[in-house]
């Protein structure tokens, strides 16, 4: 199963990954390859693939990615080749990709699993930027702006997880993909395929 996750900058969508991938073996994650600088603490082929511009139009004319997206200013991709083998692996791929990845991929894959995650209203997505402490007043309004076109986005995903508490989040995160690998359309083979 694919499993796309988005949110808007700020809405807790690392926290709730990391615990997904933390607790359930069964899910890998998807690196992708960015031409944004690495964070403090980032390292390569862990958070991202760090690559610069030069290398990244390479890689598209490659036919690497599955899709790519400009976000931010910088260049994401997520793997083919990666997303090809998770599956026939028979695990479950994590993407945490941005609304205009998520689109391009559930048109090839019509059943990955898309999840929303936000905050209740973007007046706390703001304070929770805000408190974070790591952009400008600047980079808060721009990340403010951009939540509210991500937003327009969420009638094409399948579940939404208001980010209110963490560790409720994480619970709801972990029901829903629950609940999809129970669903009788990602089990037809069962029984010797008798299931029609
Ligand atoms: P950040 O640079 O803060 O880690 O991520 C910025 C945004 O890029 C996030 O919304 C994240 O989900 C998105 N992103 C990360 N990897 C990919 C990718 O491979 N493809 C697309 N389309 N978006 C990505």
């Amino acid at each position: 199963m694919i499993i796309i996750v988005s949110a808007p900058s700020g809405a807790g969508k690392t926290s709730i990954c990391d615990a997904l991938i933390k607790e359930d073996k069964n899910i890998v994650y998807s690196v992708s390859t960015t031409t944004r600088q690495p964070r403090e603490g980032e390292k390569n082929g862990v958070e991202y693939y760090f690559v610069d511009d030069k290398k990244f139009k390479e890689m598209v004319k490659k036919n690497v990615f599955v899709e790519w997206a400009k976000v931010h200013n910088h260049f994401y991709g997520t793997s083919k080749k990666v997303l090809e083998q998770t599956i026939n692996k028979g695990k479950d791929i994590l993407l945490d990709i941005d609304v205009q990845g998520a689109v391009k991929i559930k048109k090839q894959y019509k059943n990955a699993l898309m999840i929303f995650i936000t905050t209740p209203t973007l007046k706390i997505l703001k304070q929770r930027l805000i408190k974070r402490n790591k952009d400008s007043m600047e980079v808060i309004k721009t990340r403010i702006e951009n939540a509210k076109k991500e937003l327009t986005y969420m009638p094409k995903y399948d579940y939404l997880i208001l980010n209110d508490k963490l560790d409720e989040s994480i619970e709801n995160a972990k029901s829903v993909i629950c609940a999809e690998r129970l669903s009788i359309k990602r089990n037809k083979n069962i029984c010797g395929g008798k299931v029609k």
